[in-house]
Parts: C-alpha cells; sequence; structure tokens
C-alpha cells in the first residue's frame, strides 16, 4: 500500500533549511493499523502531508498503491488524494452550522443529490450516528463530533485512513470508543489505518508502532497483544 524509500524533505525559511525528515524507508501493506509515534519535532505532522499527498518529498521515492506520486503535480495529486484517502483530524474540522449528514457528504461535491445524502448515511451508520444525522456538530459530544469526522473520511471509499491525533481532544472512554471503530474498519473492511498519536495507550491498539526521532525511524516494532477496544454501552 505504502512504500517510502530514503525520503526527504526539508523546509526552506529564508537562507535557512529545516530537514524535518532526514531519510525515511517504511513500508506498509494493505490491511496494517499502525501508529506512529515521537516527541514534538520528530516529523510526525511532515511525513503525514506526505503520506496523505499534500505535500511532495524534497528527495526519496513514495509509492502509493503501486504508483510513484513522490513527483506529481498538484492536480494529480490532489486525485489520488480524492481517491485513496480519508483524513481524520484531532480537531474534527466539521463545519458547525451544518448538520451531521451535511458535514459527511460535503467531500462528495455539490450536485450528486439523494445518491451522495445516500453515501452519507450511510458512512454515519457504518459509525454507529445513523440517528444523530440531523443533529448540527455543536449538539453532538465531543466523541461523536469525531465519528462524524470518521464518517467523513469514509464517504468516498477511500483505501487508506490517516489519523492525525483522533483521540488528541476525547476523555478515555470517548476515546475507546473511537479506537473501537477504528479497529473494525480495519478488521472488517480491511481499511489500512496510519495514526499519530502521543499516547501510549491509544498505540497499544494498533498492530504495529514505528517511532520517529529527528526526521528519523529510530524503532519499527510489531505490538506483541493489541488491546481491544471495548467499551460498554451507556
Ligand atoms: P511533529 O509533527 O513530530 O511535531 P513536524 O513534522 O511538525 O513534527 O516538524 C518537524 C520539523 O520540521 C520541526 O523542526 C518543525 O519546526 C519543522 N517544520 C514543520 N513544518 C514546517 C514548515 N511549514 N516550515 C518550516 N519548518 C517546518
Amino acid at each position: 500500500m505504502i512504500q517510502l524509500e530514503d525520503l526527504t524533505k526539508t523546509y526552506r525559511m529564508g537562507k535557512v533549511e529545516v530537514p524535518a525528515l532526514r531519510g525515511i524507508s517504511l513500508s506498509v501493506k494493505q490491511g496494517e493499523m499502525l501508529a506512529i509515534m515521537g516527541p514534538s519535532g520528530s516529523g510526525k505532522s511532515t511525513l503525514m502531508n506526505v503520506l496523505g499527498c499534500l505535500d511532495v518529498p524534497s528527495s526519496g521515492k513514495y509509492y502509493l498503491a503501486g504508483q510513484e506520486v513522490g513527483r506529481l503535480g498538484d492536480d494529480r495529486l490532489a486525485e489520488i488524494r480524492n481517491r485513496k484517502i480519508g483524513f481524520v483530524f484531532q480537531t474534527y474540522n466539521l463545519l458547525p452550522r451544518i448538520t451531521a449528514l451535511e458535514n459527511v457528504e460535503l467531500p462528495l461535491h455539490y450536485g450528486d443529490g439523494n445518491h451522495g445524502r445516500k453515501r452519507a448515511l450511510e458512512a454515519l451508520e457504518r459509525v454507529g450516528l445513523g440517528h444523530r444525522a440531523r443533529h448540527r456538530p455543536t449538539e453532538l459530544s465531543g466523541g461523536e463530533q469525531q465519528r462524524v469526522g470518521i464518517a467523513r473520511a469514509l464517504v468516498k471509499g477511500p483505501s487508506l485512513l490517516l489519523a492525525d491525533e483522533p483521540t488528541g481532544n476525547l476523555d478515555s472512554r470517548s476515546s475507546l470508543e473511537i479506537m473501537a471503530i477504528l479497529q473494525r474498519l480495519n478488521r472488517e473492511e480491511g481499511l489500512t489505518v496510519v495514526i499519530v498519536t502521543h499516547e501510549a495507550d491509544i498505540a497499544a491498539h494498533t498492530r504495529r508502532i514505528v517511532s520517529m526521532r529527528d526526521g528519523l525511524v529510530v524503532g519499527d516494532e510489531p505490538v506483541a497483544a493489541p488491546r481491544v477496544a471495548q467499551v460498554e454501552a451507556a
């Protein structure tokens, strides 16, 4: 699914060069679920931006589903991003004045009409929120808002889900709910899931932990016995 070969990214700020990624080689198979961990400034966000085709590397290679994407222009990059990748954000990034359903429908572009509405509703049902479709984000709990965020990420049928600190704003119970959904999507639907997290007990719900420091991968270990997120009904 993902193959990185000696990937670097250097930001230029005036005359100063900031090396954010200094030679990353990593391979992720379809259907994996992994966590990326590391201290602030270690390059996690930069790596996610490159993986998500939001930014291009300075050197090295990035193959996504067999296609080299590291050197594509903006239009092609956007097309691949739209077709293959779903994003989940720490702060959900929902529009507050429209309903959950309308938020999920947004990535489908206008003009998709009833068909789009049906797909959005199906995506909400996949995260257990069909009954909240007509609520606005302000009428939902943090955990529910993040589930809407996941539904929005799913609505176009991506094969890769990139989640940047998806539980960073949530209490431990809601965090477990989110991890239970991500685990189910991975296990039952074969979605490849990459999660950036600071929290070791969140990472323990994945099957592999990649550790970063100073723009390099310094650890890459399978999780011996991944925790299963179980949430009792409220
Ligand atoms: P993390 O997500 O692990 O906190 P980042 O990928 O955000 O790390 O940052 C890695 C390094 O790149 C840091 O030194 C950071 O200051 C630098 N950096 C990140 N984004 C930019 C940018 N847009 N311009 C210049 N430097 C950046």
